[in-house]
């Protein structure tokens, strides 16, 4: 099975919205595809290699996890994604085009395919604007609804994300934090983008309201079948939203797999590593589950290990892993690694057994 094979068959979404330019690209390309996505920051300290040759696809109303410590260079996937940041190299490719080099102007009329929603959203909305107007506005800006509709669609919008229609008439600070972030998806889908990019966007919300946003942004999801790649940490949330995830180490994709088998039988060390200091639900499992505890901190994108990444915290690694880089290989089930030591079949070494080995 390709990877190809593991994205989900184009929903029959009647589709008013696509313009002229994107005729031919297709309903069927998926809805985000990354190609080698490469983002080096030059600083003085040197060259930070933040995002290093990252390929992922999200496909039409696919949800794609992706995961990874702090400063593996998520956020970065995400903005390069929508061009909030330049890429370096490769290309970035949405609903089968390739907008990797499109000036700000040839953008315009595609940026309402795609919208990124990130941890403070919140607070870029406009202070002077009232909510009604920031839900509406995009649907103003890219011409898609007279004044009268957009009003009528910012209402609707607002029920839809538990919001009570005098909210409208409220401004963004007499609002609270988790009602604020509602009005950022709000207005993100009000367009009907083919891509959301949520990027930890509960994490700067209160524990009790996060798991309110995180279900309406699955039931939005269901709903409208937009693609979407959710950038976080919380694994329990990507569990529960994700059909597929990408595990981030050091700016590059170490692993990718259906949820349920990633989950089931992670097999890159440093993805079992990941998961084995996951809180889980059930303390019984929790007490037979070894926490594999990695050495040291990430090392610095300035100067990434030679050979495999992680070698340098790996519990697994030997001669091979500190020189040769291991390549992503597509295995059976959908499923790609990068890992010397895990067989053709999917078979992987056990990183908590050679983490308690003396
Ligand atoms: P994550 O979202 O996974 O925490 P980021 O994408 O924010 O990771 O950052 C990845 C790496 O790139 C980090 O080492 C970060 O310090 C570095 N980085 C991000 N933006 C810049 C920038 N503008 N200049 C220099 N380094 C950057
Ligand atoms: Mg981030």
């Amino acid at each position: 099975m390709t990877p190809a094979d593991s994205i989900p068959a184009p929903r029959d979404t009647t589709d008013l919205r696509r313009s002229a330019t994107d005729a031919g690209t297709g309903a069927s390309a998926p809805a985000l595809h990354l190609s080698e996505l490469t983002r080096h920051f030059r600083t003085d300290q040197g060259t930070v290699k933040a995002v290093d040759g990252v390929s992922l696809t999200v496909g039409r109303g696919e949800v794609v996890g992706l995961v990874g410590e702090s400063g593996s260079g998520k956020s970065t996937v995400g903005r390069c994604a929508v061009r909030l940041d330049e890429p370096t190299g490769g290309t970035v490719r949405i609903n089968g085009r390739d907008v990797t080099h499109l000036s700000r102007r040839a953008l315009r009329p595609l940026r309402k395919d795609f919208h990124l929603v990130f941890q403070d959203s919140s607070s870029s909305l406009d202070p002077r604007m009232t909510v009604g107007r920031i839900i509406a506005e995009p649907l103003r800006l890219h011409g898609l609804a007279s004044k009268t509709a957009a009003r009528t669609r910012a209402a609707e919008l607002l029920g839809q994300v538990g919001l009570r229609p005098e909210h409208a008439d409220r401004y963004p600070h007499e609002l609270s934090g988790g009602q604020r972030q509602r009005v950022s998806i709000a207005r993100a889908l009000s367009v009907d983008p083919d891509l959301l990019i949520a990027d930890e966007p509960t994490s700067a919300l209160d524990v009790s309201v996060q798991a309110a946003v995180l279900n309406l942004l699955a039931d939005l999801q269901r709903d409208r079948g937009f693609g979407c790649l959710f950038i976080t940490h919380d694994l329990e949330a990507v569990e529960y939203l994700a059909d597929r995830i990408a595990v981030m180490y050091l700016g590059q994709i170490v692993e990718e797999a259906p949820a349920p088998e990633l989950f089931a039988r992670p097999a890159h060390p440093y993805t079992q590593a990941l998961l084995s200091a996951a809180p889980v639900p059930d303390p019984a499992v929790q007490r037979t589950r070894e926490r594999i505890v990695l050495s040291g901190e990430l090392p610095s994108p300035l100067a990434p290990p030679p050979g495999c990444r992680f070698h340098t915290r790996c519990p697994l690694a030997d001669a091979r892993c500190r020189t040769e880089i291991p390549e992503l290989r597509t295995l059976s089930g959908g499923r790609r690694v990068a890992c010397h030591l895990v067989s053709t079949d999917g078979t992987a070494p056990d990183a908590a057994a050679a983490a308690a080995a003396p």
